[in-house]
């Protein structure tokens, strides 16, 4: 699964994709984040509000692997979605300086990981256990993903084709595991392949990196074209 994509790699994307996140909420006037956000019952407030505590649960998981001290990115499931909710009620300035300072500390405590803290084992809110290499692509693919959720203009054909083909990855392997249709994936603008195991005769998909990875990831219906795929994440 991660078997493509080096720390370096996730690096990189987790600092492209933080520009390209708070880039994009720059242009999201406040009274905007009020709005309905893409995601399900959310306002951009609790989006901002969920990659601020995301960055915040990182944190959590970089003390883990530097100290070997077991620190959960969250206390509980239900503790997240509250602090979600809770966040959502704040005012936006304060949103958006909470969401860069956690990015900025973030950055800090990954900064500080020697190359044997970076293979310690943590786990994940999903309860996976991971060397701590994954934590930049875990933010990586948040603030990539969300940024395309915050309706600013930002869509999955603005994000880097190396992270999309990394995010294909990531979510055939997941969505393999887990309940659904069988997929043939074919990218008409990378020469890569990927399949899908699951219910049936595997479907047909083609499309390029930007529209696979939005199908794949939720964020685009197949439109009776394409099955339609239970939840990531
Ligand atoms: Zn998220």
């Amino acid at each position: 699964m991660a078997a493509d994509r080096s720390r370096a790699d996730s690096l990189r994307w987790m600092a492209q994709g933080t520009v390209i996140f708070f880039g994009a909420l720059a242009e999201l006037p406040d009274d905007l984040l009020d709005q309905p956000a893409a995601l399900d019952g959310w306002s951009g407030k609790h989006l901002l509000a969920h990659v601020a505590a995301n960055a915040d649960a990182l944190v959590n998981l970089a003390h883990w692997a530097r100290t070997g001290e077991e620190r959960p990115m969250y206390s509980s499931p239900a503790q997240r979605d509250a602090d979600i909710e809770a966040g959502a009620t704040r005012p936006a300035a304060e949103l958006r300086a909470w969401a860069a300072q956690a990015a900025e500390t973030l950055d800090a405590r990954l900064a500080e990981l020697d190359e044997q803290q970076w293979t310690h084992a943590v786990r994940t809110a999903q309860g996976r256990t991971v060397p701590a290499e994954e934590i930049p692509w875990m933010r990586a693919r948040e603030v990539m993903v969300h940024a395309v959720d915050l309706g600013a203009g930002v869509e999955f054909d603005d994000l880097p084709a190396d992270f999309l083909a990394a995010l294909i990855d990531d979510i055939t392997a997941k969505r393999s595991g887990a309940a659904g249709p069988a997929l043939a994936l074919t990218a008409t603008d990378h020469g890569r392949m990927w399949t899908v195991s699951g219910d049936g005769d595997p479907a047909p998909v083609t499309g390029t990196l930007a529209g696979l990875a939005a199908y794949l990831s939720g964020r685009r219906p197949g439109d009776g074209q394409w099955p339609e795929l239970p939840r990531w994440l």
